[in-house]
């Protein structure tokens, strides 16, 4: 399997070069030649655990990788890190299915894919005789940025730098990152929103100048950001794995179309999905579920994807994104693969901020489904949730119950909730949605007060917190971002 630009160079990369690059030379990102369909039925599937299915996927998509290399990676990341063997438990609660991605070392779905990035990528750096030191560089809406600190602390030869937007990520979230430990690591808040982060960071990646100056200093760069198919496939294992645990469970039955609801921000996680589908997973509607930066479900209603407006501040922060750069792979995919097309739409969309695609993509893109849920709707499902089950569920997943509640009236299938970050990372929004007195400017007093609320321990994410010290405290302007950089070499 080879990889090419969504933007039309016609270079070709191996997967593993593909996992270094991060972003193709021409601003790009990386697709799959086509897409592979799964060797295994759903049939052969059933009892495997998620390592086991994982292989079947990622085999398809990471070609030059050897078997033992893969299985190496994969054994490595979805290890004693998660709190559950399971890795990604599929619960029921009430009368909705809830597929728990929040297991991990930082307690959101980040997790899941960024366990395998170091592995995926340093073996890639072997194979490929890459001596220079990579240089991770990442924007974060919160999780993110602590997941991948997380994954790449400490790890030989690179360096990781995650840009955050001051004031715009949680307080626990800011505190997790703020706290890491590991000698190749470095933290920094950005005068900015999420965008303006993502934006300048996408502009240091196409930076020649930078590029060179890092090259002479013997450094290059890589991304953790979900752009990535380092992140992006790793992604598509628990959908396969969640269809196949519904069939084992008998909610449904084999061949039987199942939706999924997806909170969705960068549009990485709901785009794995798209490709679980198309690798021959019977997925009926993918519901996007949006909060009120409701950019994506305005597209699917019109067509039109037009980020000219308020940037909104919202308690479910890792979703308050106005360019989600994946959604560029499904514009791809609707166009016939056809890059010198979709390259037209990105240079609209970074000159006017704003295009339109025609009737030929939205009849391909049929079966996402945009719906957006309002902070009032987001505080009136975590309250529903947690009076009609005892389940106490985060923002983030809160938007999505609240869409798949939604849609649920409109289609028959089954559908299962994406659930994308535990409670614990959004405790204020959480507790003030079930009992605003609990609500203080205590985090450990209210992560207390969740846990009597959830019968759930707190977790060591949490715990651990108290008495880290604090090892990171630049903040610089979106124009003093580069000279950061240049600060590591
Ligand atoms: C990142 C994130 C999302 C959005 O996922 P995308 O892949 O960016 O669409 C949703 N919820 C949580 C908790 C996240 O961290």
């Amino acid at each position: 399997m080879e990889y090419l630009s969504t933007r039309g160079c016609t270079e070709k990369y191996s997967a593993s070069l593909a996992v270094i690059k991060g972003l193709a030379d021409d601003g790009g990102l990386f697709v799959p030649e086509h897409i592979p369909r799964l060797e295994a039925s759903v049939k052969d599937l059933v009892g495997k655990s998620y390592k086991e299915i994982a292989f079947e996927v990622l085999k398809l998509y990471f070609t030059d990788y050897s078997e033992a290399e893969l299985k190496s990676c994969i054994d490595n990341a979805y290890d004693s890190k998660f709190d559950t063997e399971l890795i990604a438990p599929l619960v029921k609660r009430g009368d909705q299915y809830f597929l728990e991605l929040f297991h991990g070392r930082t307690i959101a779905f980040k997790d899941m894919a960024l366990s395998i990035l170091p592995h995926l990528l340093t073996c890639a750096l072997a194979k490929n005789n890459i001596r220079e030191k990579v240089i991770i560089m990442t924007a974060t809406s919160g999780d993110t940025g602590k997941a991948a600190l997380e994954a790449f602390a400490d790890v030989e030869n690179t360096k990781i730098i995650v840009f955050y937007p001051k004031g715009g990520v949680s307080r626990i979230q800011e505190r997790q990152m703020v706290t890491q430990k590991g000698a190749n690591t470095k933290v920094v808040g950005v005068k900015g929103n999420f965008d303006d982060c993502q934006s300048a960071v996408k502009r240091m990646f196409s930076d020649r100048e930078l590029n060179d100056e890092l090259a002479r200093k013997g450094y290059r760069f890589s991304s953790a950001n979900s752009i990535n198919i380092g992140r992006l496939f790793p992604q598509v294992a628990y959908y396969v794995y969640a269809y196949v645990k519904m069939v084992e469970e008998g909610a449904i039955s084999d061949g039987e179309p199942l939706n999924f609801t997806v909170p969705t921000g960068n549009f990485g996680n709901i785009l794995a999905a798209f490709y679980a589908k198309n690798m021959g997973i019977p997925i009926g509607k993918l519901i996007c579920a949006s909060n009120e930066n409701k950019v994506l479900y305005d597209f699917f209603q019109t067509g039109t994807y037009d980020k000219n407006r308020d940037f909104i501040l919202t308690t479910s922060p890792s979703m308050d994104i106005l360019i989600s750069s994946n959604l560029e792979r499904l514009i791809y995919h609707s166009l016939g693969n056809d890059a010198s097309e979709n390259a037209v739409l990105m240079k609209k969309l970074a000159e006017t901020g704003r295009y339109s695609v025609d009737d030929t993509s939205k009849e391909f893109m049929k079966d996402f489904v945009g719906i957006y849920a309002t902070e009032d709707e987001v505080r009136e499902t975590i309250k529903y949730v947690y009076e009609n089950c005892g389940y106490v569920i985060d923002t983030h997943t809160a938007v999505a119950a609240y869409a798949d509640r939604k849609y649920k009236s409109k289609d028959s299938n089954v559908s299962v909730v994406v659930s994308t970050a535990s409670p614990y990372k959004f405790m204020a929004s959480v507790l003030g949605a079930i009992d605003a007195g609990k609500v203080s400017d205590d985090d450990f007093a209210m992560a207390e007060e969740l846990a009597v609320l959830s019968k759930v321990d707190i977790p060591k994410a949490v715990s651990s917190l108290k008495d880290a010290a604090i090892l990171h405290d630049t903040v610089c302007d979106v124009d003093e971002m580069k000279e950061e950089v240049l600060y590591l070499t």
